[in-house]
């Protein structure tokens, strides 16, 4: 990576290089970034090359990336190179193009579900049991577990043209409550901090799926597991209670808007 010293443009001869690092905000995120650039002793003019320009470009997107618990571009190859995967492997997990890979290794941001998707396609127990609470991910299961509290609760939580508005919220609180308590989720599923509470993540893309799965093709549930989704019918009858729960939780508040609420934090629960 050397590259040639630049020459003061105003003819002072070479000019130093310096390093530092600069507070920014990036997307709302506050970030650090090591910048580097060359300097005029003599008349302070700063410069830099276009390969530093790159460098911090891919710096500012890293440190971002970090600050809102997303893979580094560095993480990803790392992650990538451990599994012995190609780039076009990695792609093929994914269903993506072997494009999106290598733009998000050089350091270009991915979102937030397509960063969940790298973390499920690297697996590792740390990810799995941050984002998808030690369990496959499955959605007859979600449907099954929605129908026990359906049948506790007595009424329809999932409807037609439904945005999981208070359906989430059982969830959610089934897979927290039973991970914290058995050291798995109940359903795979991974949840976002948006501002109506924790939402199930991309659930506009699995509602219609959920929706037409078929729950008795779903491991059926254990009588822990049924007597963890009769613990929060009961402790909320009405979907007001439990939204309004839901919106108490610190480990909802602290999250950023649209970032994933990790199963990790289950043990600091405060609504049941
Ligand atoms: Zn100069």
């Amino acid at each position: 990576m050397k590259e040639a010293r630049m020459d003061c443009p105003s003819g002072h001869g070479k000019m130093a290089l310096r390093k530092a690092k600069k507070r920014m905000t990036f997307r709302g995120a506050k970030i650090v970034v090591p910048i580097e650039q060359y300097r005029c002793p003599v008349c302070g003019i700063e410069a830099g090359t276009v390969n530093q320009a790159a460098r911090i470009q891919k710096s500012i997107a890293d440190a971002y990336r970090k600050a809102v618990n997303l893979l580094t571009g560095n993480e990803i190859v790392e992650k990538r190179k451990k599994l012995s995967l190609t780039q076009e492997a990695l792609a093929k997990r994914m269903n993506v193009g072997i494009a999106s890979i290598k733009r998000w290794e050089g350091g270009t941001i991915q979102s937030k579900s397509m960063d969940h998707a790298l973390k499920i396609a690297f697996g590792g127990q740390s990810a799995g049991d941050s984002c998808i609470g030690n369990r496959t991910f499955s959605i007859p299961r979600i449907k099954l577990v929605l129908k026990e509290f359906e049948s506790v609760l007595g009424k329809h939580i999932l409807k037609k043209n439904d945005k999981m508005l208070f359906a989430a919220k059982y969830l959610w609180y089934a897979d927290m409550v039973a991970h914290r308590e058995t050291g798995e989720g109940m359903t795979g599923s991974t949840y976002a901090a948006l501002p109506y509470g924790p939402q199930l993540n991309n659930y506009k893309d699995l509602i219609e799926d959920i929706m037409r799965a078929d729950e008795s093709t779903a491991k059926t549930l254990s009588p822990g597991e049924k007597k963890i989704i009769t613990r929060i019918a009961l402790k909320f009858p009405e979907e007001r209670m439990i939204y309004e729960a839901a919106h108490k939780e610190r480990i909802w508040k602290r999250q950023p808007n649209g970032a994933i609420i990790p199963y990790t934090d289950s043990a600091e629960l405060t609504g049941l």
